[in-house]
């Protein structure tokens, strides 16, 4: 019998789920197909499918829902709402099933479990179970599933600590990345994971980087650990999860000092990160040894645009540690 295939968006949370979603649906039976890497086919086809006003990650979504739609049985589209009881995800994460069902006709199913651990302990495991059982998997094969599944994601979130980037880790080849020429600076890139590492969207950003002998540090590269105990300078804290990890990696990163520069990968259209850009300026304010600056990317993010801004800011960094050695 033909296997059940499920397919998963490579954009929004494929960043940091996928091997978690990849093994739980392979242990469950099912073949998982996924649309890949962004290209500018599959981002054309999101702009001219989405709401005009959403921000372009969530168009660059709809695109890879394009791609895959007369590919697979199902659609994995859940409806992430909290992982970690105290941010929650922007209103187009909660609303991405609905959006996409209302916007896209011919679609097949849609599997659209909602995950809120805010609803007790066992929240995810019922959504995972309930996954199962939509696809007549009993809950014992859900279990062993869900341990497995765990596992991968436990390697993959290491790899990523690491610095290895989202697919060298999701292949898990058995060696490090190339560095490339020796870095000399540092810098902390910091953005939604969907932002930094979609090397279409973000025009190729850390390879450019990797070029100008750069080494880029991402809030994925942080231990969590130390990105939970790391408080901003408000009273209020950002209550949407991406944008709360942004800024305590921005104060992280400043007040330890160990990097050369910040980059905020900036999207767009989006609304939370609008707050977000101008909370990291007024940080940035205070520390003014490390030089901070802001990238907007969108649909039209040009290769040659994005490549001369990177290259003058390494420049400059460069030239401020000549003549002010120990400016940190
Ligand atoms: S946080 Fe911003 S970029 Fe991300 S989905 Fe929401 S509006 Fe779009």
């Amino acid at each position: 019998m033909a296997k059940i295939r499920v397919g998963i968006p490579g954009a929004l949370m494929y960043y940091l789920y996928f091997p978690l979603w990849q093994v739980f649906f392979n242990e469950l039976g099912a073949e998982v197909v996924t649309s890949g890497r962004t290209t500018r086919v599959l981002l054309d086809h999101g702009v001219r499918e989405a709401l005009a006003d959403a921000c372009v990650p969530v168009k660059v979504f709809f695109g890879h829902v394009m791609a895959l739609k007369d590919k697979v049985d199902y659609l994995f589209i859940p409806r992430v709402v909290c992982l970690n009881r105290r941010t929650v995800y922007c209103p187009k994460f909660l609303g991405l099933p609905d959006m996409i069902r209302h916007s896209l006709p011919g679609l097949p199913p849609i599997i659209d479990e909602r995950m809120d651990v805010r609803a007790g302990r066992a929240a995810l495991f019922r959504a995972y179970r309930r996954i199962g059982s939509s696809l007549g998997v009993g809950p014992l094969l859900v279990v062993r599933a869900l341990a497995r599944a765990r596992r991968a994601d436990a390697r993959y979130h290491s790899l990523l600590l690491d610095g290895w980037r989202p697919p060298e880790a999701m292949t898990a080849v058995p060696a490090m990345p190339k560095e490339g020429r020796k870095p000399d600076l540092t810098f902390g890139v910091l953005g939604y994971p969907y932002a930094v590492y979609d090397d279409f969207l973000n025009a190729g950003l850390l390879e450019k980087l990797k070029r100008l002998k750069v080494r880029a540090l991402t809030a994925e590269n942080l231990a969590p650990g130390r990105l939970a105990a790391q408080t901003y300078d408000y009273s209020k804290r950002l209550f949407w999860t991406f944008s709360d990890q942004v800024l305590r990696a921005t104060h992280l990163l400043f007040e330890e000092g160990k990097v050369d520069g910040i980059i905020h990968v900036s999207v767009f259209g989006c609304g939370p990160d609008s707050i977000t850009d101008k909370m990291m300026e007024l940080k940035a304010k205070l520390h003014r040894a490390v030089p901070f600056m802001t990238l907007i990317i969108d649909e039209h993010t040009g290769e040659a645009g994005l490549t001369t801004r990177l290259e003058a800011f390494a420049d400059m960094v460069r030239r401020r540690k000549e003549t002010v050695p120990c400016s940190r």
